[in-house]
Parts: C-alpha cells; sequence; structure tokens
C-alpha cells in the first residue's frame, strides 16, 4: 500500500454547465490521483475538457457531482473562505495568456499574491529572489509587462506563481504563446521546479511539450481514454 496521500484526487468528477439552450457536460465521472512529485500532462482535442478539469483542481470551479480532494482534504467540506484559503496556500497558476495585470509592475505583479494571502508588506526582497530564480535580472522589476517579450512575461507569471511557495503549479497551456525555442526554455525551467519538488499539472495539446512529464492522460469527450 502507498502510504503517501495524493496532493490531488479526483473520484468519479463531473461538470456540468447549465446553458440557456441546455447542458454541457464538460467532465463526465473522471477520477485521477496525483501523487507529491509528479509532473502530470493532460492532453485532449479541443473543448475536450482539460481546462475545465485544471479549473477544478485549482479550486476557481467546484464540481457538479463528485469528490475533489486538495492535500487530502475534500473541498466540499470547506467554505468558500477555507477555499480560498487553501488554494492560496498549495497552488500556482500558469497560463497560456501569461495573465498579468497590464497597470501593474513586474514588480507588482509578482508580489500580488502575497499581499492577497498576508495583507501587510512584508515581502522585502522576496521579488528579487523569484526573478532569479526563474532566470530573470532584477533590473525587470520596475518595467511593465508589455514592455517584455513572450518568454520573460510567463517566466513573470511563473515567479508570481511561486510567491506563496505552493506545492502544486498548475499550467494550461503555458508555452501556447510561445515560439518553439522559447517554450522549451520555459519547460525546462518548469522541469527544474519540478525536480526541486513541485508537483506540476500542465494542460497541453502538444505531443513534444507533454515529453516533460512523467505521466500523461488523455481527455476525450470529458473522459480520461
Ligand atoms: P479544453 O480546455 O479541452 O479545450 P474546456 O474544458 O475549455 O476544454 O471545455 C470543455 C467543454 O465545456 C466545451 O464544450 C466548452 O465549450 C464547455 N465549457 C467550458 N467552459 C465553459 C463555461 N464556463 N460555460 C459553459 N461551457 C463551458
Ligand atoms: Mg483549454
Amino acid at each position: 500500500m502507498n502510504a503517501q496521500t495524493p496532493v490531488i484526487e479526483l473520484k468519479d468528477v463531473s461538470k456540468i454547465y447549465s446553458l440557456p439552450f441546455g447542458d454541457v457536460t464538460a467532465l463526465n465521472h473522471v477520477s485521477l490521483e496525483v501523487m507529491p512529485g509528479d509532473f502530470l500532462a493532460i492532453m485532449g482535442p479541443s473543448g475536450s475538457g482539460k481546462s475545465t478539469m485544471l479549473n477544478l483542481i485549482g479550486s476557481l470551479d467546484v464540481p457538479t457531482d463528485g469528490d475533489l480532494f486538495i492535500d487530502g482534504t475534500n473541498i466540499k467540506n470547506l467554505t468558500d473562505e477555507e477555499l480560498t484559503s487553501l488554494r492560496r496556500d498549495n497552488i500556482g497558476f500558469i497560463f497560456q495568456q501569461f495573465n498579468l495585470l497590464p497597470l501593474l509592475t513586474v514588480k507588482e505583479n509578482v508580489e500580488y499574491p502575497y499581499i492577497l494571502k498576508y495583507r501587510h508588506g512584508d515581502y522585502e526582497g522576496r521579488c528579487e529572489k523569484l526573478l532569479e530564480r526563474v532566470g530573470l535580472t532584477d533590473h525587470l522589476m520596475h518595467h511593465k509587462p508589455t514592455e517584455l517579450s513572450g518568454g520573460q512575461q510567463q517566466r513573470v507569471a511563473i515567479a508570481r506563481a511561486l510567491i506563496n511557495n505552493p506545492k502544486i503549479m498548475l499550467c494550461d497551456e503555458p508555452t501556447g504563446n510561445l515560439d518553439s525555442k522559447t517554450g522549451s526554455q520555459v519547460m525546462d525551467l518548469l522541469a527544474e521546479l519540478n525536480r526541486q519538488g513541485k508537483t506540476v499539472i500542465m494542460v497541453t495539446h502538444d505531443a513534444d511539450i507533454a515529453e516533460y512529464a512523467n505521466k500523461k492522460i488523455v481527455i476525450t469527450d470529458g473522459e480520461i481514454k
């Protein structure tokens, strides 16, 4: 028996979106265990339910049916406040479009989740250290995101995802907006973070990018094949 607790566990999870013209079943009774230190690639065609699964894992949305455990806690038993706190403690997000706030500087973007969590400014030096960890020099700190290249913006997004030291990094098509060379460099960074102990769960439809993972699942029509 494996004594380790999965960092993420889905038990018979379904997600149905109710729309005016009818229901869309985005996930249909899926079960999955992600263990500490895994690097999981979630593959599948467009519209198959990959982002839905990632959003549920990241508790940006909740299942219609079934059970989802984050770090051993069934999210069904939590208040909204507790769920937000569980998410902030455990999960960092990285998106295809980087999702940096355009009016904030790089430093402000990176520090933002820290301020949301702790409500105070005891973050001196953290941004500099994180920028170094993701391969950027700290002279970029006072620039706005649009002054940076796509690869640099994604590195800033990764620094932001790391600021509260989450166990899990969720990445939705992290290289989808990058050329292949820059994409490989960003993947090397995610692989390095995985070696340092982060659990990485990544959505991609690119088979070469999925090679960075040690586990793969394929979702088709809301089901794991
Ligand atoms: P993928 O990321 O694999 O492209 P998604 O998870 O985005 O797939 O979408 C799965 C299905 O759920 C699609 O049919 C999509 O149109 C639908 N869907 C996704 N998000 C929503 C939403 N917020 N409201 C309604 N339908 C949605
Ligand atoms: Mg998607």
